[in-house]
C-alpha cells in the first residue's frame, strides 16, 4: 500500500502559505508516499494555468522521491464554486465540499455534478452517515449511490491551529464505532485519506499513516491513482 495524503493548500489558498516545496519537503520527511495538492478553486481562481504548470514542475523537481498529484478543491456555497463541471480541465482530481449544508449548491445533486468531471472525484471531510440520516436515507446505500458513481470519500484527519485543534467527528467515528466501520466497508466505497494542511509547521504526518494503516487493516480499499 501507498501511504496517502491528497489534500494539502500552498499559498494559491487565501487560507495557505506555504510554497509548494515546502508542503512537499514535510510530506516526503513524514513518510508520504502519494501527495496531493488540492487549492480552493476560489483561491486560484484564474490563474489555473500557472497552478497546473507549478505541480508539473514540481512532479520533475522530486521525480522518483514521491508521487505528487494535481488536485483543486470545489467548493459547493453560492459565489465561491464551479457551476460547470466541465470547465475544469487539467486536474487529477477534486474534493468537493460542503454538500451537506443547507446552502450547498449541489447537495444531492452530487451524483449527476460528479458525473460531469472528467477527473476524479471526492467528497473532502463531510459527514455523509450524518446526512444520509438526516435526509431519512439508509447509510449503506447511501454511501454505495457514491461507489457506484466512482465518487471516493475523505477520511481528513486534520488536526492544526488553522481548524483551531479540532478533529472531524465522523472520521472519529469511523475509527472508533465498528458499526460505522462496517456500514463503509459494506457500501463498497472508496477511501483517501487527507491532512488539509494549511501550514507546514502543524504537519502531523504520523495522523495521516495511522489512518493510511487502519483503511488498509480494516479491508477497505482507497482510491487509486495510475
Ligand atoms: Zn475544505
Ligand atoms: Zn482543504
Amino acid at each position: 500500500m501507498k501511504i496517502m495524503d491528497i489534500h494539502s493548500h500552498t499559498y494559491f489558498s487565501a487560507c495557505g502559505a506555504d510554497k509548494h516545496e515546502d508542503t512537499i519537503n514535510a510530506a516526503i520527511n513524514g513518510g508520504i508516499q502519494l501527495f496531493g495538492i488540492s487549492d480552493h478553486c476560489y483561491g486560484i481562481g484564474e490563474r489555473r494555468e500557472e497552478y497546473i504548470r507549478i505541480i508539473d514542475e514540481m512532479k520533475n523537481a522530486y521525480n522518483g522521491k514521491i508521487q505528487l498529484l494535481c488536485g483543486i478543491e470545489i467548493a459547493t456555497v453560492p459565489g465561491l464554486g464551479i457551476d460547470d463541471p466541465k470547465t475544469v480541465k487539467g486536474f487529477e482530481y477534486c474534493l468537493i465540499e460542503h454538500i451537506d449544508r443547507d446552502e450547498s449548491t449541489v447537495g444531492m445533486n452530487i451524483f449527476d455534478y460528479a458525473d460531469g468531471f472528467d477527473c476524479k472525484v471526492g467528497i473532502a471531510h463531510t459527514d455523509l452517515i450524518g446526512m444520509a440520516v438526516r435526509k431519512g436515507l439508509d447509510p449503506t446505500e447511501f454511501l454505495s449511490r457514491f461507489a457506484d458513481h466512482g465518487i471516493f470519500w475523505e477520511m481528513n484527519v486534520n488536526y492544526d491551529s488553522i481548524h483551531g485543534f479540532s478533529e472531524h467527528q465522523y472520521m472519529l467515528d469511523f475509527l472508533n464505532k465498528p458499526d460505522i466501520t462496517k456500514i463503509v466497508k459494506d457500501s463498497g466505497i472508496k477511501l483517501s485519506v487527507g491532512f488539509d494542511g494549511h501550514r507546514v509547521y502543524d504537519y502531523d504526518p504520523e495522523r495521516v499513516i495511522r489512518m493510511n494503516e487502519f483503511i488498509n487493516n480494516s479491508g477497505i480499499e482507497m482510491v487509486s491513482f495510475g
